[in-house]
């Protein structure tokens, strides 16, 4: 994530291109708040000091909103990325929130359940006084989920004394989570993957797509892309890839891992290994980055042949492998769009749980479609012949920002 660090680039061609003041610059270009705490957690051979993580980017649209991510890489500086990409994320799909994210430099998988749970209720009782459903709402990102959310709210309420599930996000149903959030990521991705496509002139059914990225995005996107027809030729994890041609079983594949405890590339009754880099290289229609950052890069961006880039992960492409894939005449759909369907739906679970309504999966389905393709649209109209999608994104992001903090005033 090092080359993209803060996403500034792509923020100050587009302040540039908008012809902003020099305070509003300063203003966007620096984040609200940044907080790190140190947090001791008591293992089998002793205490062990690790380090967490808020950046609260911007504010000028609503809460801050984003989610928190459990990686060993996870440091300020990603953190601080990330929280700026919310800020533009939230504003593309026009929700009344701004941008945030934290985390911890941890290897969740290397922690038994209790050190999860106790070092997630050290984390929020270090922020307690940040997060609030009104002030700062967090979400499951890379390495948490509905458990880690259940423990947020938990400690929190602790903290509040009272009940704010609107406080979390990514909720489990039980306690208060909304339908459909779990797949929302993959789900948006897919659909924006078929609208992208169509605008390509792309005939379904049978568009092939190669998918990086096995977890929770990864298998609801090929899920739900496999529904509008695509052949999902290839998909891979953190341990290699696996390929065929004539189209992969997907659930098979995913139920296969699961109960063997496998990883994808071991699924060889569905298809043949090959390497992660591989899959990149694929003759493919679609590639779909839904893994780590700076996946894509100045080494193997050559080698991509797929003529549609739908960025499911944030920030899977470094700016030297955007330049060269783009001189290739390769179409991208930034992470801000392509991934906006999990954000989505945290709103929609937001309004819920501060209504104390609780829709059903076609309401909240609808609901989403609606906000997405809405986004969608604008982000259409916006583009000009000259524009990519991820500079459109950015200018309208950039000035509904802009928008709200000028009326707000600075002092
Ligand atoms: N972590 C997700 C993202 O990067 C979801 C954030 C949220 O739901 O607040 O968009």
């Amino acid at each position: 994530m090092s080359q993209r660090s803060c996403g500034t680039n792509y923020l100050s061609w587009a302040l540039d291109y908008l012809g902003m003041d020099e305070r509003l610059c300063a203003y966007l270009t620096t984040p609200y708040r940044e907080i790190t705490v140190e947090l001791p957690l008591l293992r089998k051979n002793g205490i062990v000091v690790f380090k967490g993580y808020r950046v609260q980017h911007n504010h000028a649209r609503g809460p801050f909103k984003g989610g928190i991510r459990y990686h060993p890489e996870m440091n300020l500086a990603h953190a601080h990325a990330l929280a700026e990409l919310m800020t533009w994320k939230t504003a593309l799909v026009n929700i009344p929130f701004g941008g945030a994210k934290g985390g911890i430099t941890c290897d969740p998988a290397a922690l038994d359940e209790v050190e999860r749970e106790m070092l997630t209720k050290l984390y929020t009782r270090r922020m307690a006084n940040l997060f609030g459903p009104e002030s700062d709402i967090p979400a499951p990102d890379m390495g948490t989920g509905p458990q880690e959310m259940a423990w947020i709210y938990d400690a929190y309420s602790g903290y509040t004394s009272g009940h704010h599930p609107g406080v979390v996000t990514g909720k489990p149903l039980q306690l208060g989570g909304s339908i459909g959030r779990i797949e929302a990521t993959g789900r948006g991705v897919s659909l924006v993957t078929k609208w992208a496509a169509e605008a390509l002139n792309m005939s379904f059914p049978d568009v092939t797509v190669a998918i990086q990225g096995f977890g929770n995005v990864g298998v609801h996107t090929a899920r739900y892309l496999k529904q509008v027809g695509c052949r999902i030729i290839a998909v891979s994890d953190v341990d290699g890839a696996l390929y065929n041609q004539a189209g992969l079983d997907i659930e098979a594949v995913r139920k296969t891992c699961e109960e063997k405890k496998i990883s994808v590339n071991q699924a060889l009754d569905y298809g043949d290994s090959i390497k992660q880099d591989e899959l990149l290289a694929l003759d493919v229609a679609i590639l779909i980055p839904a893994a780590i950052g700076d996946a894509i890069h100045e080494d193997n961006a050559p080698k991509v042949k797929a003529r549609l880039i739908v960025e499911a992960a944030n920030m899977p492409i470094t700016h030297e492998g955007e330049r060269i894939l783009t001189s290739n005449g390769i179409t991208i759909i930034p992470d801000i769009m392509a991934n906006a369907g999990g954000v989505t739906v945290s709103y929609l679970e937001w309004i819920q749980n501060r209504s104390g309504l609780i829709w059903n999966l076609e309401e909240v389905e609808k609901k989403t479609d609606h906000i997405l393709y809405q986004a969608w649209c604008a982000l259409c109209r916006r583009r000009q012949n000259e524009l990519s999608y991820r500079q459109a994104a950015y200018l309208i992001a950039v000035e509904r920002v802009a928008q709200s903090s000028a009326l707000r005033g600075y002092i």
